[in-house]
């Protein structure tokens, strides 16, 4: 195997689990036999090396300020066990804190670096299990990847894989990014009629054609907090997706709900979640249609709402992208605030990474203080337990969420 070897010290962030070694903390690669190239292919195992030649562990080979994410520390090769064993931990985890039921059995399996896996996400819907690799060496391992999570994981019967908009954009890569990696069967490979089911409600999930794996997981306990709050509210569940949150708040007695998504796609599978969940319920519209364009006709209308849900996608997905990403959030915030009926509460996030918790935080109270309106936070909100946070990598922390009591 290629060796890569770091500079004197550079070795402290490994010796305390952090799983990535930068570019620059390597002093020399030596390869391996069988390259003819220069440098290391993209997606190979390398072993790292300290500069007192101790070995530090085993991991992936990338292009990039990240060179290398380690799958396992202080060993030189990967068992044959290896998937098995960290699929098995990882679906323990999800087992003992009582995630995985009959009225529950959509789940995120394997968080990247939070389930020691830097690099893949696995989500599970009913029997099947949607694969995204974030990286190309979990690319190359896709195959080993499936057989293991069918061995260890008793209701998936079919992986799917979804890579084509995850995999690094130039890496040179070998083999389909999307497609069955297990199964042959007719009823999965149309996806029409997948049903999966969160805390009793069922989901029509289209991996697919639909964003991310197919669902986002990660605001499961928060769209519970919603069901808590939507008795005898008129509530607004803006960038609804498939509905998630306006099924959570029809179930908790809301007095109305109403979906808004730029998605036309999203919205016709809102329509049928809606429909599957409250047959002929009249309580509930969906809307597609851009949120900046919804809010400032609503208000042109006169329209108020109890209870705004608001849920965008990711402003920055860069670090650059950071400040921009800001004046969005403030923008958005400060047109929901304005619509809030004095005493309603506002449900707020930011999925990205780039962005803090202070720094949102900072923005959404500059939207209230640009409305003028009192607001008290009742709420701290992040993401759910199936997408931990491994201690010794912080970055692995994405979502984070506000609810607010707007006078
Ligand atoms: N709350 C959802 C997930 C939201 S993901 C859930 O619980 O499942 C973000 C959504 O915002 C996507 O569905 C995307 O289509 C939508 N979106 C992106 N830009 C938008 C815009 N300008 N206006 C309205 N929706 C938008």
């Amino acid at each position: 195997m290629t060796t890569i070897y770091l500079k004197p010290h550079k070795e402290e962030s490994l010796k305390r689990f952090h799983p990535w070694v930068f570019s620059g903390a390597i002093s020399r690669v030596v390869l391996d036999a069988s390259h003819k190239a220069s440098a290391p292919e993209e997606g190979e195992m390398v072993v790292v090396r300290s500069s007192a030649n101790e070995v530090l562990g085993v991991g992936h080979w990338q292009v990039g300020s990240i060179a290398v994410r380690i799958l396992a520390f202080g060993v030189e090769r990967l068992e044959k066990t290896f998937w098995r064993e960290r699929i098995a931990a990882a679906y323990r985890v999800r087992e003992s804190i009582g995630l995985i039921r009959p009225d529950n059995n959509t789940f995120r399996l394997i968080h990247g670096e939070g389930d020691f896996l830097p690099g893949l996400i696995v989500d599970v819907y009913a029997d099947t299990a949607v694969v995204q690799a974030h990286s190309v060496g979990m690319h190359v391992c896709r195959k080993e990847i499936a057989e293991a999570i069918i061995a260890e994981v008793e209701q998936v019967k079919a992986v799917y894989y979804k890579s084509d908009d995850t995999l690094p954009f130039k890496a040179p890569i070998e083999g389909e990014k999307t497609g069955w990696l297990t199964t042959s069967d007719q009823r999965l490979t149309t996806n029409d009629e997948y049903w999966s089911e969160e805390n009793g409600l069922s989901f029509r999930i289209d991996w697919l054609r639909g964003q991310k794996t197919g669902f986002f997981i990660d605001q499961r306990e928060n769209r519970a907090l919603v069901e808590r709050y939507a008795k005898g509210k008129d509530v607004l569940n803006m960038f609804c997706y498939t509905g998630g949150f306006s099924l959570y708040a029809l179930r908790g007695e809301a007095r109305t709900v109403d979906s808004v998504d730029v998605s036309q796609k999203a919205i016709d599978l809102v329509n049928i979640n809606v429909a599957h969940n409250f047959p002929d319920d009249p309580r509930h519209h969906a809307y597609a249609a851009d949120a900046f364009d919804f809010l400032s006709e609503q208000r042109e209308k006169g329209s108020t709402y109890d209870l705004i849900i608001l849920d965008p996608p990711a402003f920055a997905k860069h670090r650059d992208a950071v400040k921009n990403a800001l004046r969005g959030y403030q923008r958005i915030n400060a047109k929901a605030i304005e619509m809030i009926r004095p005493g309603g509460i506002l449900f707020t996030f930011s999925c990205s990474q780039a962005v803090d918790k202070e720094a949102f935080r900072l923005a959404v109270f500059s939207a209230a203080a640009q409305v003028g309106r009192k607001v008290r936070i009742l709420h701290q909100l992040h993401q759910p337990q199936d997408h931990p946070i491994n201690i010794y990598h912080p970055e692995g922390e994405y979502l984070k969420g506000l609810v607010l009591y707007v006078e």
